[in-house]
């Protein structure tokens, strides 16, 4: 079916997007996801990852996601994430702090907690890092 559909990318800070779109890729809990105007309605969850999508022109748009939920009904696509910023909004120094940071706390010996978070923080900002440089030679 031809046409665009809506994309809400939505955080507790802000909303990221809220666009019509060609096309939407998401990063699954399962699995990597298409979705096209016309889609079958479903839900899942989303593993941290970069959304990307093609906008209304048909340039391609990256998202870096910290996790969440995705909706996807016929006309509209909703993710619901805890964090979200858009490639060009990623701030590579504050990343890099946060990998910095995350990685000495790797190296201490803590407990359990301490090192699943520090290692959810180094995901995230190696993620990041990874989104903005690959910008960068785009
Ligand atoms: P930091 O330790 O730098 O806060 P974090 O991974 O703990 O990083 P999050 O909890 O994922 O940060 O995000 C908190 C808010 O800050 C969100 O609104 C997110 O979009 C934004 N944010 C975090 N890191 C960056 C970054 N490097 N560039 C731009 N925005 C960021």
């Amino acid at each position: 079916m031809a046409g665009n559909i809506r994309l809400e990318v939505v955080t507790p800070d802000k909303s990221v997007v809220s666009e019509d779109v060609q096309i939407v890729v998401a990063p699954g809990s399962l699995g990597e996801f298409g979705v096209l105007i016309g889609h079958t309605p479903f839900l899942t969850t989303l593993k941290m990852g970069t959304i990307r999508y093609k906008d209304a022109g048909g340039r391609d748009r990256f998202i870096f996601v910290n996790g969440g939920f995705a909706e996807a009904l016929p006309s509209k696509v909703t993710i619901l994430a805890e964090s979200a910023e858009r490639r060009g909004d990623i701030d590579l120094e504050r990343a890099r702090s946060a990998l910095e940071r995350a990685q000495k706390r790797l190296d201490l010996k803590q407990d359990e907690i301490d090192f699943a978070r520090a290692r959810a923080a180094l995901e995230r900002a190696m993620h990041r890092l990874r989104l903005a440089e690959s910008g960068r030679s785009a």
